[in-house]
């Protein structure tokens, strides 16, 4: 039984501790240097938004506005929400600031916590990390290849294997509300059968049953009509331009006229990104993302055709192939006697201002004690301070991986380190040829 005084985190919200976080970081930098290299510029927005923000543009029948935010009444009596996402917030900042009227096409990426009150699994929690990006004023289709193709190429060049890509079109809004009350006179004659949650969204959201991950719904569905046979001239010819560019682009795809996604404000060009391998379970929706052609204007501003997307970075990371996470300290610092510590914290501040990374134990520790945990932080020179070599000027300079040890005088220490490593990089070239 766990001692029920300690406090715990919130249930669906992770700590991501020291160990864990070089995963994490090459996820996030190889994603703002895709998002640099394709013209994305970061936007941070704060992490709380007033309600009526995300009930407006993620729409009041979905399940995040209906069941699934952290809403609150504050102190000032203003009823607040916790974000969910990331696209209202980039929104609500482009109008407040009135970027529209600066330049014609902007392009923004944001990193960042989410909060929705899911039932927490394996890939779903209810705080969770999202890297996306918003493209305002291109009505595409070019960009929308472009940022699948983006994404894509990032998940390949993180070693993210066996993913499939799924794009639809949505249409116009017209088109929707057409593609609604045609699915729901598909549906209505199976209602009986439908899953409970289907019925519900028989008359609230019936796009969403087509989500359903129940069998009969799904075997109901599979004959519904699509809405790729309902859209316009002008949509069917935008996304005919998405599927061949991206054909062009060499980025293999699925047309999936089932596919529709948790928010409302999407119109034309939708996509989500599967995976299939590593860790990722039933949730295998690695991102999502889609036209907005509606939300600005919805949102009070002009009409600036928009896209964007967003990917889990917990999936990603359940996705990625299990690789050793490597520690990297140059050196390790470690003192014969407890009365050299004085010294051996110099020698810390000269090897760091060098920009080496170096690690002491200065606790008091046996010199065995003190080596072991060299070998444990995977150390690859240790620099040990005895009484007989401060006296002469000197440290021992212990090469971890050669075991081969030398006197060095205290001014030398630096280069003959790098002198070390420069070494062992050029021995790893060796093997590697
Ligand atoms: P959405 O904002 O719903 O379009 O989701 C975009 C992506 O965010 C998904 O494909 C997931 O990778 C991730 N995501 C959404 N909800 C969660 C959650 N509750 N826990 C973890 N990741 C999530």
């Amino acid at each position: 039984m766990s001692d029920p005084s300690l406090i715990r985190a919130v249930k669906g919200m992770n700590d991501v501790l020291p160990d864990a976080m070089p995963r994490w970081h090459r996820v996030e930098a190889a994603f703002r240097e895709t998002a640099r290299r394709y013209g994305y510029g970061e936007v941070r927005t704060p992490l709380v938004e007033p309600t009526p923000l995300f009930v407006r543009s993620i729409g009041e029948a979905t399940d995040i506005v209906s069941k699934e935010m952290y809403t609150f009444v504050d102190k000032g009596d203003d009823m607040l929400t916790l974000r969910p996402e990331g696209t209202a917030s980039a929104v609500r900042a482009y109008l407040e600031h009135a970027v529209h009227g600066q330049e014609p096409v902007s392009k923004w990426y944001y990193l960042g916590p989410m909060f929705r009150r899911e039932r927490p699994a394996r890939g779903r929690y209810r705080q969770f990390w999202q890297a996306g990006l918003e493209c305002f004023g291109d009505s595409g289709p070019q960009i929308d290849a472009e940022m699948i193709e983006m994404v894509v190429s990032l998940l390949a060049s993180l070693g993210v294997q066996d993913l499939e890509v799924l794009v639809n079109s949505l249409g116009s809004r017209d088109t929707r509300a057409r593609y609604r009350e045609a699915l729901r006179s598909y549906l209505s004659p199976h209602e009986a059968r439908l899953s409970e949650e289907s019925k519900q969204r028989l008359v609230t959201n019936p796009l969403r049953i087509l989500d359903s991950k129940s069998p009969v719904d799904q075997e109901i569905c599979a004959s519904a009509p699509s809405i790729l046979d309902m859209l316009d001239d002008a949509d069917r010819a935008h996304f005919d331009e998405l599927t061949a560019t991206l054909g062009a682009l060499g980025t293999k795809f699925r047309v999936e006229p089932k596919l529709v996604r948790g928010l409302d404000y999407y119109s034309r060009t939708l996509f989500e990104i599967q995976g299939k391998g590593g860790e990722l379970g039933a949730q295998n929706a690695l991102c999502g993302g889609g036209r907005y052609d509606g939300l600005v204007k919805e949102l009070g501003g002009p009409d600036v055709p928009s896209i964007g997307f967003a990917m889990g970075l917990e999936r990603i990371l359940l996705a990625l192939p299990n690789e050793a996470s490597a520690r990297s300290l140059d050196a390790m610092v470690v003192v014969a006697e407890p009365s050299l510590n004085v010294k051996a914290a110099v020698m810390l501040k000269q090897l760091r201002s060098a920009g080496l990374t170096a690690e002491g134990d200065l606790r008091g520790q046996s010199m065995k004690s003190q080596l072991r945990r060299a070998e444990k932080l995977g150390a690859r020179t240790v620099v040990i301070l005895g009484g007989a070599e401060e006296a002469r000027g000197v440290v021992q300079l212990k090469d971890m991986r050669v075991r081969h040890q030398q006197d060095v005088a205290h001014d030398a220490v630096v280069a003959a380190i790098r002198a070390r490593l420069a070494l062992e990089g050029a021995s790893h070239d060796g093997a590697a040829r």
